[in-house]
């Protein structure tokens, strides 16, 4: 991970503070963070946990796929180490949204446990949530809704998760989700219990 290049900076402290604003919100901020195989269905439940929460009167912001690449992340690409920088700038941004109080989603397969683990230690254990989509790499080929598997077998893309590239499974996930047995609504129900069971909402 990057070392710290600005020498002479200074955190400064708020009049305002993450409790100020979690009272004002009515929820603590928190971080449910997807991995899983491309196709497990980490971005269909990050956004039906999404959708979930806003009814339910909670503020919550989704990171997912390619959109971060537009911005952000735009000089960036997919070597190893430009990889790393990707997660490690999202896992940033999901701490900055989580310190100000909202529910940071993250949609991402995010294959190695060393970088989730990066993310997990930027905040309080309590409020890390590593949500691991389980399915087994014949359902996802099957489900393969954007044609990226039928690609890696083809060798038109190359290092693909779970193909010819590893998947490191969560060592000890918060919430595992087995998506090839439950619904897309039975594990979003899921995810909100928890946060209901750890008090982050109420
Ligand atoms: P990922 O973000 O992990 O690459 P997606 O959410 O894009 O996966 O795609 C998962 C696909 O599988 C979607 O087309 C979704 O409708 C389908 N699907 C079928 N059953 C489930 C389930 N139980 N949970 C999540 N997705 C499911």
């Amino acid at each position: 991970m990057k070392e710290q290049k600005a020498t002479n900076v200074t955190w400064h402290k708020h009049k305002v503070e993450k409790k100020d604003r979690e009272t004002l919100l009515k929820q603590k901020g928190a971080i449910l963070w997807f991995t899983g195989l491309s196709g497990s269905g980490k971005s269909t439940i990050a956004n039906e946990v999404a959708y979930q929460l806003h009814k339910n009167g909670n503020f919550s912001y989704v990171l997912d796929g390619d959109n971060i690449r537009y911005g952000l992340n735009k000089d960036l690409g997919f070597n190893p180490s430009d990889r790393d920088e990707n997660i490690r700038r999202i896992s940033e941004v999901a701490h900055l949204l989580s310190e100000a109080g909202i529910i940071a989603i993250t949609a991402f397969i995010s294959p190695y446990q060393i970088l989730r683990n990066f993310c997990r230690d930027l905040q309080e254990k309590e409020r890390f949530f590593e949500t691991y989509c389980k399915a087994s790499i014949g359902t996802c080929e099957k489900r393969d809704p954007k044609g990226l598997y039928k690609k890696a077998r083809a060798g038109e893309i190359k290092e693909f998760t779970g193909i010819d590239a590893p998947y490191e499974k969560p060592e000890n996930p918060e919430i595992i989700l087995d998506t090839d047995r439950y619904t897309v609504e039975q594990c979003a129900e899921q995810v909100i219990k928890k946060l209901q069971k750890q008090h982050i909402i109420k």
